[in-house]
């Protein structure tokens, strides 16, 4: 049997995405910045897709949606352009969290060797942000509050609600990386005050390698790729047609179906909580209830999370120890560290994450599967012997 349970690293290409990019690489394969009508009718298909995509958003007009190769790029334009325009005023304080995607850590990074203070607050050990913590770090020169939607590790949601009326009462612009949250779970930027939002395709079935960033009306953005005057001159590069006509499809039917995909994607993931939970010394990271359907994220005690996945992939089953971008790294992740878990524990994690292409069948089998590797890895694990003859003491 496969497995695919890796859906926060990214997802298969829905049929009707699929189906709606196709026109678009030997039909109507115009430049949308030309004259001519195979070029026109790329453009208006490309604004059908910015108007769709608007409303599926709750965006008050698709001049606010700037098409990018993805989140990381939407994430680096919407910190950047903040940090330029609060620079502009004088204010170089920029606020985020500890358990944030790279593509927001490490623009943070170079904008604090730039001069920026960055503040990036702790995550309570639930995986949730504190509002509170948001506003006790708010400064006169704070330039941007940056908080992710839902966290791809853990997949727990923030009280991104909450945070938006909190920064647009104190006037300060606010971000968020809504990444493994769009066709998953309702996002509206003018109702959560959202003023900057990242989405990328490729996390709820859309192609990878494209991407939008929501940008208010009347927030100035700071172009990261310059060139022609595409996306009214914001991102140069010829539009990728096709991938921008699967990412409108793909949000469509997401939105459309996330009522029925909700129920069942939630029941495959309650069931892999439920089979995980039965192992001893075994931890659910993230709070029970406030996360996204599909992720449930793991700590074992006394195994790798490296040795578990490879053991796993060799029964089919595709996962997650942490981040995509850390693995290779024997660093655990940033993001089990920032929700306080002790370093021993943090490197003992998988991730797993259902879609709604995933089957009770499979749930069944990843747990039956799981509980085994894990019992094997004990088996052979020195620091599981010390952990049981009391050597050490355990931590879950
Ligand atoms: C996947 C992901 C990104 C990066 O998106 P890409 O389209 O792969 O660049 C950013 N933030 C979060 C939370 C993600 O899960």
């Amino acid at each position: 049997m496969r497995v695919y349970a890796d859906n926060a690293a990214t997802t298969k290409l829905s049929p009707a995405a699929k189906e709606a990019m196709l026109p678009y690489f030997d039909e109507i394969y115009g430049n949308p910045s030309t004259l001519y009508t195979l070029g026109q009718e790329a453009a208006e298909h490309l604004l059908a897709c910015r108007t769709e995509i608007a409303q599926l958003i709750g965006a008050a007009d698709p001049r606010e949606i700037v098409f990018t190769s993805g989140g990381s790029e939407a994430d680096n334009q919407a910190i950047i352009s903040a940090a330029r325009n609060g620079a502009r005023k004088g204010k170089k304080h920029l606020i985020s969290t500890k358990f944030e995607h790279h593509a927001v850590l490490h623009t943070l990074d170079k904008l604090r060797k730039e001069g920026f203070d960055v503040t990036l607050l702790d995550v309570h050990e639930n995986g949730v942000v504190r509002v509170e913590d948001v506003a006790a770090a708010i400064r006169d020169d704070t330039a941007l509050v940056s908080v992710m939607f839902a966290n791809n590790e853990i997949g727990t949601i923030q009280p991104i609600e909450a945070i938006g009326a909190l920064c647009r009462e104190r006037g300060i612009p606010f971000h968020t990386d809504a990444v493994q949250a769009i066709g998953h779970v309702p996002v509206d930027v003018q109702a959560m005050h959202i003023d900057l939002l990242s989405c990328s395709a490729h996390k709820f079935n859309g192609p990878r390698g494209v991407g939008f960033l929501y940008a208010r009306r009347g927030i100035p953005l700071t172009n990261i790729i310059e060139g022609g005057a595409q996306e009214r001159g914001k991102r140069g590069g010829t539009e990728n047609t096709p991938a921008i006509a699967g990412m409108a499809a793909a949000l469509r039917e997401a939105v459309d179906h996330m009522a029925e995909n909700t129920e069942k994607v939630t029941r495959l993931r309650e069931t892999l909580i439920a089979g995980l939970s039965t192992i001893e010394h075994a931890r659910l990271n993230g709070d029970r209830d406030r996360r996204v359907p599909g992720t449930v994220n793991f700590c074992f005690e006394g195994i790798e999370g490296e040795s578990l996945l490879l053991l796993l992939d060799r029964k089919g089953i595709a996962a997650s120890s942490g981040s995509a971008c850390t693995s290779g790294s024997l660093d655990p992740s940033h993001v089990l560290l920032a929700i306080g878990l002790p370093h021993e524990v943090a490197h003992g994690s998988l991730r797993l994450s259902v879609g709604e292409y995933n089957t009770d069948e499979e749930m069944a089998y990843i747990v039956d599967n799981v509980r085994q590797v894990v019992a094997y890895l004990r088996s052979i694990s020195p620091v599981w012997d010390e952990l049981e003859t009391g050597a050490r003491p355990h931590l879950i």
